[in-house]
């Protein structure tokens, strides 16, 4: 059966993949002349890629993990030393380690808080220790009824101070969701605490060797032509057309460059765009149905990554930091921790930039200049002194609305995979499962969305059977 799907993100091209898999004929439909989303990557005039948002994988991503072994890539994921470092902003130009022993969980997390001592004191583990580890035995039930909560309001329920919020949760919660903590919603940071206290290797961090778009999705489109699937880029979702009973008769295709728009019949639709344009362009008919109302309380967090290219060594670190600085969020030097990017003798640092609601609308240079003053605290070793890093060439990627804005409330509105129209779908990190906005969460909903669909057109046995290896290869993934 042919399904035809709009948006290249990792949603859209993981639904395609799975939908393949499964016996189907999927046609990805993208707006942009670039895959991946909000993974997308490009070069520039030098041969050098820049991206959309310095990404990491975890351990505790099983639908990515054996997405990398289905598509025979897993060597592209660079696996890093078990450990968490922040900088120390009362003492510029140190970190702070959390480094996790070879034990199984939750004794490695435990001894890594225990052993460090720079972030926290033992009062403070000790308050800690008394307000997460209840909520972290309650399940995951009791982790969904704290949306109602910021981070911060459950924080003070549970009786932990606003030091320890300062410490360690404010640069949690920025590289969760690009937001602070008085913000984020409680399930956010529950979540992945209980992802990364229960797994052993659930906090351990990789790097992929080389952009997204190249080391990822263009596999994945190999994977999906070879077997019969069609990616095709600069091709927007303008409306979706309905038959009378208000299901889906076909997407509309704009025409670009003075060619005719053109209508893409198929047995089945996705929508894996971006919750923002799916407002945009939902049929006023369905507007009015209490599921896709709901999708009016979900917003894409604007957020801003920044490339800047040195003439030095600034750091040997490989691995993530956490700057806890109140501009910046997660930095990386980039020519240590992936591969496609090594220089031996330069830094090319990749830095994530949020909350970014107030910097959105600056100029590159504006962006620029303010993120220089903090690699100032950053590194003081290397600025503001006889002679100073110099800067080679830099790159500033705005998202306006990137993944959705995980605030209190925010888990009621995100939709299933399957929606009240019978032909018509949804994929993509806001619909409901488990790994919230991100990577992971992007393609277990394209395989929740391929499943659904499997089961929905069930043709023949041949396919069944692949439909139940991938019903299976999901409740393994989702258990
Ligand atoms: C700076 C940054 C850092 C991040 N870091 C991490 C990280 O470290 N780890 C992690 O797990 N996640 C991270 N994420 C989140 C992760 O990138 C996303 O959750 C995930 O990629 C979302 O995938 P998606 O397919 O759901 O949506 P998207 O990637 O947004 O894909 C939607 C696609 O639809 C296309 N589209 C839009 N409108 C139309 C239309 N009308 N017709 C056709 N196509 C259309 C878009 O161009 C896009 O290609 C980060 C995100 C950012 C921005």
């Amino acid at each position: 059966m042919r399904v035809a799907i709009a948006g290249a993100g990792l949603a859209g091209l993981s639904s395609a993949k799975y939908l393949t898999d499964a016996g189907h004929t999927p046609v990805v439909l993208e707006s942009r002349d670039v895959l991946g989303g909000l993974v997308a990557a490009w070069k520039d005039a030098d041969g050098d890629w820049y991206e959309t948002g310095l990404h990491i994988f975890f351990g505790a991503y099983p639908n990515i993990l054996q997405l990398f072994k289905e598509l025979g890539i897993e060597d592209r994921l660079q696996w890093k030393q078990h450990t968490m470092i922040f900088n120390q902003p009362e003492k510029p130009g140190t970190y702070s380690r959390f480094d996790f022993p070879d034990l199984p969980a939750p004794f490695n997390g435990i001894v890594a808080i225990l052993r460090n001592n720079d972030m926290l004191t033992w009062g403070e583990k000790l308050q800690l220790a008394k307000g997460l580890v209840p909520a972290m035995l309650r399940g995951q039930k009791y982790v969904e009824q704290t949306d109602k909560y910021t981070f911060s309001e459950w924080l003070k329920r549970q009786g932990v101070s606003e030091e320890v919020q300062q410490d360690i949760f404010i640069a949690a919660s920025k590289s969760l969701n690009f937001i602070n903590p008085d913000e984020i919603s409680a399930v956010v940071l529950l979540t992945a605490l209980r992802a990364f206290l229960q797994e052993k290797n659930g906090s351990k961090m990789a790097f992929l060797d080389g952009s997204p778009t190249e080391r990822l999705c263009s596999p994945l489109v190999d994977y999906i032509t070879a077997r019969g699937g069609e990616v095709r880029l600069k091709a927007p979702l303008k409306e979706i057309l309905l038959n009378e009973d208000g299901t889906v008769r076909g997407f509309l295709i704009r025409g670009l460059d003075g060619a005719e728009d053109e209508v893409l019949k198929a047995d089945a639709y996705i929508s894996a765009i971006p919750v923002d344009p799916l407002k945009v362009i939902l049929p006023s008919p369905w507007q009015q149905m209490e599921f896709f109302q709901k999708l009016e309380g979900l917003e894409g967090v604007p957020v801003i990554n920044l490339q800047l290219w040195f003439d030095r060594k600034l750091t040997e670190i490989d691995q993530l930091l956490f700057s806890r600085s109140s501009l910046l969020s997660v930095y990386a030097d980039m020519s240590n921790t992936c591969s496609g990017y090594a220089d031996p003798e330069r830094s090319m640092l990749e830095l994530v930039l949020a909350p970014a609601k107030d910097w959105i609308s600056k100029s590159d240079e504006e962006i620029l200049q303010i993120t220089l003053a903090e690699l100032e605290k950053l590194f003081p070793a290397h600025f503001g002194q006889d002679n100073p890093a110099k800067l080679l060439k830099y790159h500033v990627v705005k998202t306006p609305r990137s993944v959705y804005k995980a605030i209190p409330g925010c888990q009621e509105c995100r939709p299933s995979q399957k929606t009240p129209i019978p032909n018509f779908y949804l994929a993509g990190s806001y619909t409901m499962q488990r790994y919230l906005g991100s990577m992971e969460g992007a393609v277990l909903s394209g395989k929740l969305t391929a499943q659904a669909i499997a089961e929905a057109l069930s043709v023949g046995n041949s396919s069944s059977l692949q439909m139940q290896t991938l019903q299976s290869a999901t409740n393994a993934a989702t258990a």
